[in-house]
Parts: C-alpha cells; sequence; structure tokens
C-alpha cells in the first residue's frame, strides 16, 4: 500500500513536530516554509562569528511529554538548564537572584533543533503558501502540490487566515485569536551585571539574554509588548536607538552600545487562543496548528504538533479504509 501524503504549511515547531512525527510512522511528508529554512519564532541570526536568537530566547517546559523530551535534547547536547545567573529587577533598585526550574538555553541553534525534528520529511524552503484547499496546497508561484491524504496549515492565526478562504468553517473559528508584537535587538556593551539572563521589572525592556555563540558582551534584548505596539510602524533606527537608551538607563551604563540587529516579530505570542491542541474540517482533510490554536509557547506549538501527527495515525489504523481525518474535528 502507497503511504499515506501528508502537505504541511509552515516549518517552525509545530509543524515540524507535525511532521516528524508522521514521517518517523511511515507518512510521505512535504512540509513547505517561505524562509530561508525551518525554525519560524525559533530561527537563528549568523553572525561572524558564531549565530544569536533573535526570536525565543529559552525554552521551557511545564509538564511531560514536553519536559522528558527537553530531557532528551540536553542529553544529545543540543540544550543546558539554565542555571542561577538570572536577575529580576532594577539595577538602580537592586536586583533579586532567581532560579529557572526547566528552563533550557540553546547550545546549538535552535533551527537546527527544529530542522532535526522533520526527520525525513521533505522541506521546500523560500516557498510561501498562497492558498490552502482540500487535499491541496497552492503556492505563491502557482504551483499546485496536491492529492495530499491531510493539509495541516501551521502559521500564526493572522497569517492562517488569507489562506483559508475556500474553508470557510475553519476560517470563522479563527476571527477571536489575537497575538501581540515584540522588537528584538542584538545589542554588544561592555560591563554590567554577571549574570546570563535579565528579566527587567520595566514598562519598555522585558528581557535580556546573553548570546554567548555571538562574541564578547552580545545580548539579545526583547523589548515588551506596549513598547513594541507603540513602535509598530517605527523604523529599525528609532526602535532601536529608544530600546538601547532604555537598557542602558536600567542597567546605570554608559553608552556606547552597539545595535547589531533589529527584529519586528508582529505575530510574537498569541494573547487569546482556539482551545485544544489542533483544529480540524474532517470533510476537507485540513487542520490547523501550532500556538494561535493550542496556546502560547514553543511547549504548546511543539504538543500540538504530535497530538495531530497521533491522532492522524490513530485514525489511519483505527478508520483503515477511511481517509484519516475523517474522525476528526477537534482535539
Ligand atoms: C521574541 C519572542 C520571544 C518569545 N519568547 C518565548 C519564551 O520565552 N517561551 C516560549 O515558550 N515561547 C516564546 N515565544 C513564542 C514561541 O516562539 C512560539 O510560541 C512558537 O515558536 C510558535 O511556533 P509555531 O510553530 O506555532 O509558529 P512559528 O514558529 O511562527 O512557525 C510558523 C512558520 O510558518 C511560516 N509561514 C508563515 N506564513 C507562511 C506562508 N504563507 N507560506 C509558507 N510558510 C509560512 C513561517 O515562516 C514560520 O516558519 C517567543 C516568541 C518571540 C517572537
Amino acid at each position: 500500500m502507497a503511504p499515506l501524503r501528508a502537505g504541511i504549511v509552515g516549518a517552525g515547531i509545530a509543524g515540524a513536530s507535525c511532521a516528524g512525527t508522521l514521517a518517523a510512522a511511515g507518512w510521505d511528508v512535504d512540509i513547505f516554509d517561505k524562509a530561508r529554512g525551518a525554525g519560524g519564532r525559533l530561527s537563528t541570526r549568523r553572525l561572524e562569528p558564531g549565530w544569536a536568537t533573535l526570536g525565543t530566547p529559552f525554552i521551557s517546559a511545564k509538564r511531560d511529554p514536553f519536559r522528558s523530551q527537553l530531557r532528551d535534547w540536553a542529553r544529545q547536547g543540543w540544550l543546558a538548564p539554565v542555571r542561577g545567573e538570572v536577575l529580576h529587577g532594577r539595577a538602580n533598585k537592586g536586583w533579586a537572584h532567581a532560579q529557572l526550574q526547566n528552563h533550557y538555553l540553546p547550545l546549538i541553534e535552535p533551527s537546527q533543533i527544529v530542522r532535526k525534528l522533520l526527520g525525513t520529511a521533505h522541506l521546500y524552503t523560500e516557498s510561501r503558501v498562497s492558498a490552502v484547499r482540500p487535499r491541496t496546497i497552492i503556492l505563491e508561484n502557482g504551483q499546485v502540490m496536491g492529492d495530499y491524504d491531510c493539509v495541516v496549515c501551521s502559521v500564526p492565526v493572522p497569517q492562517a487566515i488569507p489562506l483559508l478562504d475556500a474553508l470557510p468553517r475553519l476560517s470563522e473559528r479563527l476571527g477571536d485569536v489575537r497575538y501581540r508584537p515584540i522588537w528584538s535587538f542584538l545589542m554588544r556593551w561592555e560591563g554590567g551585571p554577571e549574570a546570563d539572563i535579565i528579566r527587567f521589572d520595566d514598562h519598555l525592556i522585558d528581557l535580556a539574554v546573553r548570546q554567548t555563540a555571538g562574541g564578547e558582551g552580545l545580548w539579545t534584548v526583547h523589548s515588551s509588548h506596549e513598547f513594541a505596539e507603540t513602535y509598530l510602524e517605527a523604523s529599525e533606527m528609532e526602535a532601536s536607538t529608544r530600546a538601547a537608551s532604555a537598557v542602558m538607563g536600567l542597567l546605570g551604563l554608559p553608552w556606547p552600545v552597539e545595535v547589531e540587529a533589529s527584529h519586528l516579530w508582529r505575530h510574537a505570542k498569541p494573547e487569546s487562543t482556539i482551545g485544544g491542541f489542533w483544529l480540524g474540517d474532517r470533510e476537507n482533510r485540513v487542520a490547523l496548528i501550532g500556538d494561535g490554536i493550542a496556546g502560547a509557547g514553543v511547549e504548546r506549538a511543539w504538543e500540538s504538533g504530535v497530538r495531530l501527527a497521533q491522532a492522524l495515525m490513530l485514525a489511519e489504523v483505527e478508520l483503515a479504509d477511511c481517509p484519516a481525518i475523517s474522525a476528526l474535528d477537534a482535539g
């Protein structure tokens, strides 16, 4: 019997975990991403030397199965637990040291971890999808990729809605999901606290994370949502100058601070979600996953992909002569 075929839009951690789980079970999986590589919000910026993260700075797990998945990745040398050096507060008002349980920092590029999750799935990069139809994925260049037993859309909800014109039963369920933005910056400065992570108690700046693979004094700084909403349409120059000035003020450090890169994540984190792990249209064999469906964060996104894959595999076994997704509506 020919293997079942899945087509997946979006090679972030949700799409990749779904793709890899299905591929490991013998499915023939195509996965398309508009970017130059896999990773999505876990993608990395290449530097001379090394790399740095502008997206998710660390990966954490609240429970199994993701907790044991992270331990496994740590055993493989991909991650290391965050230990001790976390500061909360403002330098001039005193710092509090804290422990972060079950939080890991990547030792290899997070995008490589996502890439490894794909297993034998076929990754098509720089392949922007313009529409999802029953059993079919249409690329922006007009190419029609089709006859899938299941199509999975794994992109942030505001980016999914325009792809789903032919699937009103799904798109109508998505209207209420909102995302909030974050500006991220790579900044280099001298001095300051010895910590690896600084959590600011501030309305403009949220977090700074030391980037050890990118050379001395390199930090990723994440703005607050409020900052990003205020500077949503600002130039990189304006946003980075405002952020650098705020960070130096908070740390009590003098300039110079060099801003080496900046990125506005318009869809950084969902503030509301659909609930459950995935949403499916069984007649049309299309399902949606990702953090906009399952809840904010890497853990929920990963689990949404794995859970959908498991449900598809179960449907395949239980309903051998029926379409794999026919047993599914939501899970
Ligand atoms: C700055 C920042 C900080 C964060 N901090 C944390 C944190 O501390 N802890 C935590 O748990 N989570 C954090 N998150 C959230 C976390 O990164 C996400 O919840 C998670 O990575 C979402 O994964 P995903 O697979 O659902 O989506 P994504 O990673 O967004 O993947 C979607 C993919 O779809 C692709 N795509 C979109 N449209 C198309 C199209 N039309 N055609 C083809 N491909 C398309 C994109 O290129 C992308 O690769 C943070 C996010 C950001 C941005």
